[in-house]
C-alpha cells in the first residue's frame, strides 16, 4: 500500500483498526511531508517494532527525480517519467516574492481545447494522489536547495482537476494538512475548464480558490475552441458559478486572447458583464503559441486595449506575464514532448 494515498484521517482510520494508536498517522506525516524523509527506518521517533510492521504494511514512494529544465527567466520546469511510462510535468515560476508551483493532475487531459499542447495530445491516466502531492515535495526539494520555499499552488498544469475529484480532494486534504504540507486555503487555487457539475461540491468541500477558463463569451464560439462547452454550455457554467460559495475564497476568469477570434471589443463588453455579475477578477493570458497551433497570439497593444475597455467598466482586469516559453513552461505547453519539441519515441 502506497502511504502517501492516504490522508491524516484515513491513516488515522487504518492504523487504529490495526491497532495502533492515532497519533502514529500525525507521527508518521511529519517524517515524510515536513522532514522529506522516505523510508520509516529513518523514523527515529518511532519504536522499533512499529517501523518493522510498517514497512511491511506501506510503500513510501514518492515520484522519481524529476529532469529540471530552467528557462531564461527562471522558470523550472520539472518532468517526471513514472513507472507506467507516462510523463508528467509540474512548473515552479518565481516572482518577486513567492514561488508559485503549477501541478498537473491527469496525465495528458481529455478535454482537448484548441488552444493548449496538453489538449492535443490525448488522455492517458488520472493521477493517483501521492503523484499529485508528490510534485510539490519534489519542488519544495528543488527550492530547499537555494533556501527558498514555495509560497502559491495553483492547480493549472496537465489535465481537468475537476475530472480527477476525489483525488483532487485528498491531495488538498494532504496540502493543508498542519501535519501534511501546510498550505493555507488563500495559498491554493483549482482552475477547471468549466466541469459545472462539481464546481459547487468543490466549494463546499473545500475553502480554496477558484479559477474558471472562461476564454469566450459566447456558446457559439467558446465551443469551437473549448469542446466541454458542448456538455456544460455557458449558463449552466455561469449558474454553477453564482452558486459556488465565496465566502474567503475569490473567483478568477482565466481569458486566453487569440488574435481576432475573442478579442474584440465586444468579447470584452460581454466579458466585463460576466465578471460583474461573478464579483470576479479577469487574468487575460497571451496566448502561447506552439507547433501546430491553429491561433495566433493577439498583439500587445491590442491586449492593452482589451484591458482597458474591461478597467472602464471598474473590472479588475490583469494582463498575465508569460512565463517559461523557450522551454515549453508557459501556460497550455504542458505535454509529453521532450523540451527540445521532439516527440517522445
Ligand atoms: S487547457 Fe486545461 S482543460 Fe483544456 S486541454 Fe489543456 S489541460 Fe485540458
Amino acid at each position: 500500500m502506497q502511504i502517501l494515498n492516504f490522508t491524516r484521517n484515513s491513516l488515522e482510520e487504518f492504523l487504529t483498526g490495526q491497532g495502533f494508536k492515532r497519533f502514529k498517522a500525525e507521527q508518521v506525516m511529519q517524517w515524510i511531508y515536513q522532514k522529506k524523509v522516505f523510508s520509516f527506518e529513518g523514523m527515529t521517533n518511532l519504536s522499533r517494532q512499529d517501523r518493522e510492521t510498517f514497512s511491511q504494511i506501506f510503500e513510501i514512494t514518492p515520484l522519481p527525480e524529476p529532469q529540471i529544465f530552467k528557462s531564461k527567466d527562471g522558470t523550472r520546469k520539472l518532468t517526471f517519467t513514472l513507472e507506467d511510462g507516462n510523463v508528467v510535468e509540474a512548473v515552479i515560476i518565481p516572482e518577486e516574492k513567492r514561488q508559485t508551483l503549477c501541478i498537473s493532475t491527469q496525465a495528458g487531459c481529455p478535454l482537448r481545447c484548441a488552444f493548449c499542447r496538453t489538449g492535443s495530445l490525448g488522455f492517458s491516466r488520472n493521477l493517483e494522489v501521492r503523484e499529485i502531492v508528490g510534485q510539490v515535495i519534489a519542488a519544495e526539494m528543488v527550492l530547499e536547495e537555494s533556501g527558498q520555499r514555495l509560497s502559491n499552488l495553483v492547480f493549472m498544469g496537465m489535465g481537468e482537476p475537476l475530472l480527477n475529484f476525489d483525488n483532487l480532494l485528498k491531495s488538498i486534504d494532504i496540502l493543508m494538512d498542519d501535519f501534511g504540507l501546510n498550505f493555507s486555503n488563500r495559498r491554493i487555487t483549482v482552475s477547471t475548464a468549466g466541469i459545472a457539475d462539481r464546481i459547487v461540491e468543490l466549494g463546499e468541500r473545500t475553502n480554496v480558490n477558484l479559477a474558471v477558463s472562461l476564454h469566450a463569451v459566447n456558446d457559439e464560439k467558446r465551443s469551437r475552441i473549448m469542446p466541454v462547452n458542448e456538455r456544460f454550455g455557458l449558463k449552466q457554467l455561469l449558474d454553477a458559478l453564482k452558486g459556488y460559495p465565496v465566502g474567503r475564497k475569490m473567483i478568477v476568469l482565466e481569458y486566453v486572447l487569440l488574435n481576432n477570434f475573442n478579442d474584440l471589443p465586444e468579447d470584452a463588453l460581454a466579458l466585463a458583464k460576466i465578471a460583474k455579475l461573478l464579483d470576479a477578477k479577469v487574468n487575460l493570458i497571451p496566448f502561447n503559441t506552439f507547433p501546430g497551433a491553429k491561433f495566433e497570439p493577439t498583439p500587445m497593444k491590442k491586449i492593452l486595449e482589451f484591458q482597458n475597455l474591461l478597467v472602464a467598466k471598474h473590472v479588475t482586469a490583469l494582463i498575465r506575464k508569460s512565463r517559461g516559453g523557450d522551454e515549453l513552461a508557459a501556460c497550455g505547453q504542458l505535454g509529453r514532448l521532450k523540451h527540445n519539441g521532439d516527440k517522445d519515441a
